[in-house]
């Protein structure tokens, strides 16, 4: 069984490898610019904080637009990224991550699917965000009247490829909360489904469950609504 180091070295190694041909993909770099005042770090003891003084300041209409100076455009693309939370959440047009925690350019390491499930490519996304860029925190974030949820639970037959994000989370729903109809109701499912992906998440990879077990990552479930623009942190 390899370490937590080496698998952060493979992962490097073969990130290099494979993107080697890719100008403008960074790698992070020791030897940055110290003399900017511009970090896209964030701690890990500091990450849930962060996270929730963000989104208060996003529903407050007090967000930090100095985030999105072109001043940190220039420093992650020169330096390249490190960014220190991943998210997992909807394609959903509403849960736009950067503005719903108003963070910048750099900070979050964001995987976006109708349903916010985990699957290979996911799973694969944020090894590579934590082994090689040092995310130490995931957030897995559903939301409020998500149809791909909605659609799970009313059990609809979906054209096209649609089928397959219903597949995808219609097994969180199996120990989902069931009201006297017998049915989950969408915003039980929602629940159900952030937890159950989140499991999963670290289910599926001997690289996320040893950075768990390690004490060098946290994973978070989340439900934000699309109502009040508030997220709520699970417990
Ligand atoms: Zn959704």
């Amino acid at each position: 069984m390899m370490t937590n180091l080496q698998l952060r070295r493979v992962a490097s190694i073969a990130l290099s490898i494979a993107l080697a041909a890719c100008a403008s993909t960074g790698t992070r770099n020791t030897t940055s610019n110290t003399t900017s005042t511009v970090s896209t770090t964030i701690e890990p003891a500091q990450a849930l904080q962060e996270l929730k003084a963000g989104n208060a300041r996003y529903v407050a209409g007090n967000v930090r637009m100095h985030d999105w100076r072109h001043e940190r455009t220039v420093k992650t693309g020169s330096d390249g990224q490190t960014p220190s939370i991943g998210v997992l959440t909807c394609a959903d047009s509403r849960t736009p991550p950067e503005m719903i925690f108003d963070q910048g350019i750099g900070s979050l390491f964001v995987v976006r699917i109708a349903g916010n499930f985990q699957n290979d490519v996911g799973v694969g996304t944020f090894e590579y965000g934590v082994a090689a860029l040092g995310v130490h925190t995931i957030v897995v974030m559903g939301h409020t009247k998500c149809g791909a949820v909605g659609a799970t639970v009313a059990g609809k037959e979906l054209p096209g490829k649609m089928g397959a994000f219903v597949a995808a989370i219609k097994p969180a729903l199996a120990d989902a909360p069931k009201g006297a109809d017998g049915k989950t109701s969408t915003a039980d499912a929602e629940i159900a489904n952030v937890r159950w992906q989140a499991g999963q998440l670290l289910k599926n990879s001997e690289i996320l469950s040893k950075a768990k077990a390690d004490g060098k990552l946290a994973v978070l479930c989340a439900i934000y609504d699309v109502e009040t623009g508030a997220v709520r942190f699970l417990d």
